[in-house]
C-alpha cells in the first residue's frame, strides 16, 4: 500500500505527561503506517519549554501563522506543585494562553457524539460547539474592597486630559466592593470574525447572546459589533451557506440551548463561555470526548483535545501499570488537523484518510469497545473496557478496512 502524499507541513507541538504517550501511540499506530507525515515538530514538554525559557512556545505559534494549521498535544500548566517536580527556573505560563494570544485566536470547543451514550439533555442529538471570548471582562478586571464613608466613581481620562466621571456608588453609611472593568472593540471585532468563519466553514448557525437591555453600553457595544461586521462581511455569504446569525438575550439563549437539539456554535462573553463551557462538556458525558480548536480572525488553526495531560493515570503508567485512558480527543485533534492541511493543499486523499479514522474510531466505541471512561457512561450491552493501546489498535483494525 502508498502512504499518502502531503504538501505543506503540519505544525506538531508535542506535549506532557499521560498525553504525550497517547500522542506516540496515535502516530505509530494510526498514522504513520497510512500518511507519509509531514510535521514541523516543536516539543511543548513542560522540560523543553524549560530549557528553551519557553522560546519554543513562540516558535511553535509563528510556525502555526506560517503554515497555517497545527496540532497540540495537552501540555502541563506549571503552578508550584511543577516547579519542584520539574526543577523550573521560571513558573512559565500556559502555552495555550501564550498560543491564543500570539494568533489572536477564539477557541470552539465540540463534543464528539457516538451511540450508547445520552447526553443528560436527550434532546441534544447534534452538538453545540461553545466559542468562549478569552479577552477581558472580569478576567482582567481590577476590583476594591471599600470602607463605609468612601465614595466610588468611575474616572476616564481622555487623551487632551478631559475626565469624564461617573459615581458608581456612595458607600457612606457602609463597607463594600467596587469592579472595574473593560474590553477592546478590536479584540470584540476578532472574536466576531473567528466565529463567522468558523459558521462558513463548519456550515453552522452562529447564536450570540448578551445582557444588553441592562448593560446598555458595555454588553451593547459586543452587541452592535457583532452586528456590524455580519452585515457589513457576512450575510451573503451566510445566506449562499444556508446558514443564520440569531442574536437574543443570555437568559433567552439559555433557555434556547436546553431546548434546542445542537447543531450550532453558541458563542459567548467570557464568563458566560467559561460557566457554559463546563456545563454542556459535563451534558455531552465526558471531557475526554471534547474537541477543541484555536481559529484566528485570519483562519489559522490549531487542533487539541479539551482535556488536560491526565497527570494521574501517567503516574500509573510510571509505575508500569496498563492505563485505561481515552484517546479519542486526541485522535480528533489530529483528524481535524489532516482534514485542514487536505481542504487547504488540495489533497482529497488526506481529507478522505481523516473521514475514515474519525469512522474507525466511533465505529470501534459503537461496536462496544472501549475505555474506562466510557465504559462508565455507555447503555451499550456487551461491552468490553481495554486499555489505552488496545483501543487504538482495536480502531486500527477497522480503519484498515475503510482505506
Ligand atoms: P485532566 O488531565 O483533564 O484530567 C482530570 C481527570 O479527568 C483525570 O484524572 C481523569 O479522571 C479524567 N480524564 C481527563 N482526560 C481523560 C482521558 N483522556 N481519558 C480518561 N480520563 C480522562 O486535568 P488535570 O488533572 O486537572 O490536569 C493535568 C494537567 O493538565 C495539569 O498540569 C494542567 O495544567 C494540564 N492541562 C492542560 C490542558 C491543555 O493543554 N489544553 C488543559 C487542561 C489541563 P480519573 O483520574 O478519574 O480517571
Ligand atoms: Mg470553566
Amino acid at each position: 500500500m502508498s502512504k499518502i502524499q502531503m504538501k505543506t507541513p503540519l505544525v506538531e507541538m508535542d506535549g506532557d505527561e499521560m498525553t504525550r504517550i497517547i500522542w506516540k501511540m496515535i502516530k505509530d499506530i494510526l498514522l504513520v503506517p497510512y500518511v507519509d507525515l509531514k510535521t514541523e515538530y516543536y516539543d511543548l514538554g513542560l522540560e523543553y519549554r524549560n530549557e528553551t525559557n519557553d522560546r519554543v512556545t513562540i516558535d511553535s505559534a509563528e510556525a502555526t501563522k506560517k503554515y497555517g494549521v497545527a496540532v497540540k498535544c495537552a501540555t502541563i500548566t506549571p503552578n508550584a506543585a511543577r516547579m519542584s517536580e520539574y526543577d523550573l527556573k521560571e513558573m512559565w505560563k500556559s502555552p495555550n494562553g501564550t498560543i491564543r494570544a500570539i494568533l489572536d485566536g477564539t477557541v470552539f470547543r465540540a463534543p464528539i457524539l457516538v451511540k450508547g451514550i445520552t447526553p443528560y439533555i436527550p434532546t441534544w442529538t447534534k452538538p453545540i460547539t461553545i466559542a468562549r471570548h478569552a479577552y477581558g471582562d472580569v478576567y482582567k478586571n481590577v476590583e476594591m474592597r471599600v470602607d463605609a464613608g468612601s465614595k466610588a466613581e468611575l474616572v476616564c481620562t481622555d487623551k487632551n486630559g478631559n475626565e469624564t466621571r461617573e459615581l458608581i456608588y456612595d458607600f457612606s453609611d457602609e463597607a463594600g466592593i467596587i469592579q472595574g472593568l473593560h474590553n477592546r472593540d478590536k479584540s470584540i471585532a476578532s472574536f466576531a470574525r473567528a466565529c463567522f468563519n468558523y459558521a462558513l466553514d463548519t456550515k453552522q448557525d452562529v447564536w450570540f447572546a448578551t445582557k444588553d437591555t441592562i448593560s446598555k453600553k458595555y454588553d451593547h457595544r459586543f452587541k452592535d459589533i457583532f452586528q456590524e461586521i455580519f452585515d457589513a462581511e457576512y450575510k451573503e455569504k451566510f445566506e449562499a451557506a444556508n446558514i443564520e446569525y440569531f442574536y437574543t438575550l443570555i437568559d433567552d439563549a439559555v433557555a434556547r440551548v436546553i431546548r434546542s437539539e445542537g447543531g450550532y456554535i453558541w458563542a459567548c462573553k467570557n464568563y458566560d463561555g467559561d460557566v457554559m463551557s463546563d456545563m454542556v462538556a459535563t451534558a455531552y458525558g465526558s471531557l475526554a470526548m471534547m474537541t477543541s480548536v484555536l481559529v484566528s480572525p485570519d483562519g489559522i488553526y490549531e487542533y487539541e483535545a479539551a482535556h488536560g495531560t491526565v497527570q494521574r493515570h501517567y503516574y500509573k503508567y510510571l509505575k508500569g501499570e496498563k492505563t485505561s485512558t481515552n484517546s479519542v480527543a486526541t485522535i480528533f485533534a489530529w483528524t481535524g488537523a489532516l482534514r485542514k492541511r487536505g481542504e487547504l493543499d488540495e489533497l482529497p486523499d488526506l481529507i478522505k484518510f481523516a473521514d475514515n479514522l474519525e469512522k474507525a474510531t466511533i465505529q470501534t466505541i459503537e461496536e462496544g469497545v472501549m475505555t474506562g471512561d466510557l465504559a462508565a457512561l455507555s447503555s451499550i450491552e456487551n461491552k468490553q473496557t481495554v486499555d489505552t493501546e488496545s483501543f487504538l489498535k482495536a480502531v486500527n483494525e477497522r480503519l484498515v478496512k475503510l482505506v
